[in-house]
């Protein structure tokens, strides 16, 4: 099954990041510009994550799939997971870069040496696991922001309906908290 994809508006960058974590293939710009959205969603075949009425109107005067969100209303943010079935639990295998949509590669222990110099000397000592993105070589490890993330995505998961999907004894590393310190 295709994933959905997603053009976010400069307004909901957390809701960008989220989704990129969560393995979605999101688009995002920082130049505040409706017709490039507008553009980009209709092109790339992306459903439009916007906060902005008037865009949400317009997109769907032009048969663009689109939903309005208010910002990052947490009763929002899992009504839209609902919506697109998006099941809010971060596996780093499948997370897209935060910060630029590109694919992570996890940094096996034979290559840790190479992130050397590249995060705190503490950080590097402390955790096992690396990810790089292989777009614009962001290095990623699941420290303290990544636990905040984690938390705030099983709120969201208890907000959402109960889903069909059945949860069955296979459930398995999907589960496995990040390491703590
Ligand atoms: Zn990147």
């Amino acid at each position: 099954m295709m994933m959905t994809t997603f053009v976010v508006d400069t307004m909901l960058g957390k809701i960008c990041r989220w989704l990129r974590l969560l393995g979605y293939d999101t688009a995002y710009s920082t130049k505040n510009d409706d017709n490039l959205l507008l553009q980009i969603a209709e092109t790339e075949g992306r459903v439009l994550l916007t906060s902005d009425a008037e865009l949400h109107r317009r997109a769907e005067g032009k048969g663009i799939p689109s939903v309005l969100l208010r910002g990052e209303v947490d009763e929002e943010i899992a009504a839209l997971f609902n919506r697109f079935s998006i099941d809010p639990r971060i596996d780093p295998a499948r997370s897209r870069c935060s910060k630029c949509n590109g694919h992570l590669t996890e940094i096996s222990e034979a290559e840790k040496e190479q992130i050397r110099g590249r995060v705190f000397e503490q950080t590097y000592n402390h955790y096992d696991r690396f990810w790089l993105c292989t777009d614009c070589s962001s290095v990623f490890f699941q420290g303290g922001h990544w636990k905040n993330i984690n938390r705030y995505m099983e709120h969201i998961r208890s907000l959402m309906e109960p889903t069909q999907t059945p949860v069955g004894p296979t459930h398995d590393h999907r589960e496995t908290r990040p390491r703590s310190p």
